[in-house]
């Protein structure tokens, strides 16, 4: 069964833009698939309308079999625990501890106060160092979030996404605001923590060669349109 299955899907904004167009693809376990697009071909869209962070107009997206669209409350929820993400702009709560962040991950939007009043419990706080550790952070582990770099930042970013213990993990433009040296350090971990805890990763980005490196698989979009679907070497023969 596919760990994400997108059956005709089509995205209208109420302005009338037309983002997504019979968008229909499989995702499997072990896959690590690059979503390449121009800005506005609907790369974002795509990876919203997967978690439902936006609804979409027609269409089925499914995660590991069951539908998103039907899902409400507590299915929704569930659900979106399969999904963790990953964004350009890293998301953290910069008031917080880099500790504070990733426990966030385990405990979840409601239970985040309990993170700051220390009502985690000790396993789930060994788990976030051992990550930290593993992303090589762990000398971060009790300084503020606003006191990282850009790629330490995201690095804190991926470890809160991986205490979620997702199935699938959507990155978008994770490396947009990066140096060279730390989208390399973003991209090598992302594609190690995906083999490694077999995870399916799927990231939007905006830099053919870094796709054509990292991927198993490329996606191209135009104008919300898939118009190439295969692995980095069909690509090469296509150009
Ligand atoms: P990409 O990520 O490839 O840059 P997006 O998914 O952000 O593409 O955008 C696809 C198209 O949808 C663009 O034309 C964009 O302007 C439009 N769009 C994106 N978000 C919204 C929104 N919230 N409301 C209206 N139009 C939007
Ligand atoms: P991204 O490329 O990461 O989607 P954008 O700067 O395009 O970032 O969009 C920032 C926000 O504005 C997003 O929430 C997006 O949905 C929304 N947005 C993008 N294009 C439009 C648009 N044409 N009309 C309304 N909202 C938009």
């Amino acid at each position: 069964e596919p760990i994400l299955k997108f059956e005709q899907v089509s995205k209208h904004y109420p302005n009338g833009v037309h983002a997504l167009k019979n968008v229909s693809f499989e995702v499997h376990e072990g896959e690590f698939i690059s979503v390449i697009g121009p800005s506005g071909s609907g790369k974002s869209t795509l990876l919203r309308a997967i978690n439902r962070l936006i609804p979409i107009s027609a269409g089925t997206v499914s995660l590991e079999g069951e539908a998103v669209s039907g899902q409400h409350g507590r299915g929704l929820r569930r659900l979106r625990r399969k999904v963790g993400m990953i964004f350009q702009n890293y998301n953290l709560v910069y008031s917080l501890s880099v500790l504070q962040n990733v426990l966030h991950g385990r405990l979840g939007y409601m239970s985040g106060l309990k993170g700051i009043f220390g009502m985690y419990s000790e396993q789930d706080k060994r788990e976030a160092l051992d990550l930290l550790t593993e992303l090589g952070m762990d000398q971060f582990s009790y300084n503020r979030a606003s006191d990282l770099s850009g790629g330490q930042k995201q690095r804190v970013g991926i470890a809160r996404a991986i205490m979620q213990n997702p199935r699938l993990l959507l990155c978008d433009e994770p490396i947009a605001s990066l140096d060279p040296s730390s989208a390399k350090t973003i991209m090598d971990l992302l594609r190690d923590l995906s083999q490694r805890r077999n995870i399916a990763c799927i990231v939007n980005l905006h830099q053919l060669d870094v796709a054509m490196k990292y991927s198993t698989r490329i996606i191209g979009l135009c104008k919300g349109e898939i118009v190439f679907d295969g692995p980095p070497a069909a690509l090469d023969e296509a150009t």
